[in-house]
C-alpha cells in the first residue's frame, strides 16, 4: 500500500549550510532533526532526503563523497530510532564545468525528479505527502507534484522568507524541522 512521505532538503534543513558540503568533517546536524524523524516515522511515514549537489557538477567532490556524507547520516539517525527510508540527490548542472554531469536533468530541484524517483522506489503517496526546506526551490518542487510545502527558517530560509518568489507559496512557514513536524502531524489529524 501507498504510504506518504516527508521529503526533507539536506543542506540548512538537517544540517548546517557550510557552501558545499565536500567533506564529512564539515557536517554539522541540527540538533532536532533525530527526534523529528522519529516522531514522523511512527506516525507512518515514510522520510527521504531530497538535495541538489552541484558541488559535483562542479568538480569540487565526487559521488563518492556525496554518498559517504548520507551514509554518515543515515547511521546517526538510525541510532537514534529514526531511520531514513532513501536519499536522492541531483549531481547535474546545465552548464557543468564537469562534461560528464553537464545535462538538463530533471532532478535538480525545484524540478521534481527526486520526487519520482523515490515515488518509485518506496511507493510513496505523493498527493499526502510534504517537502520541508529551506530555499524556494524545495517549496516549488513540493507544489508542483501536490505535495504540500513547509519553508523552514533555518539555512537561507530567513533570507528566503524575505524575498518570496512571484506565484510561489508555502503551505507554512516555521522556524526549524521540529516546528514542521509538529505543523504536519496536525494537518495530518484534520
Ligand atoms: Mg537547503
Ligand atoms: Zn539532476
Amino acid at each position: 500500500m501507498k504510504q506518504p512521505c516527508v521529503f526533507f532538503d539536506r543542506d540548512g534543513t538537517l544540517n548546517e549550510d557550510v557552501g558545499y558540503l565536500d567533506r564529512l568533517e564539515r557536517l554539522v546536524l541540527y540538533p532536532d532533526g533525530i527526534d523529528a524523524v522519529r516522531l514522523l516515522k511512527r506516525a507512518g511515514y515514510l522520510v527521504a532526503v531530497v538535495t541538489n549537489q552541484a558541488g559535483v557538477a562542479h568538480g569540487l567532490y565526487g559521488e563518492e563523497t556525496v554518498r559517504a556524507i548520507h551514509r554518515h547520516i543515515a547511521a546517526r539517525f538510525e541510532a537514534g530510532g529514526a531511520a531514513i527510508d532513501g536519499f536522492y540527490y541531483c549531481p547535474h548542472l546545465v552548464d557543468a564545468p564537469v562534461a560528464a554531469y553537464r545535462v538538463a536533468c530533471d532532478c535538480r530541484k525545484p524540478l521534481p525528479g527526486l520526487i519520482r524517483q523515490a515515488e518509485r522506489d518506496l511507493d510513496v503517496d505523493v498527493a499526502r505527502s510534504f517537502v520541508v526546506g529551506d530555499r524556494w526551490r524545495d517549496i516549488e518542487m513540493g507544489r508542483a507534484v501536490g505535495a504540500r510545502a513547509v519553508l523552514v527558517r533555518t539555512g537561507y530560509g530567513r533570507t528566503e522568507e524575505s524575498r518570496p518568489p512571484a506565484g510561489v507559496t508555502a503551505d507554512a512557514i516555521v522556524d526549524n524541522v521540529t516546528q514542521a513536524t509538529v505543523w504536519i502531524l496536525r494537518e495530518d489529524r484534520r
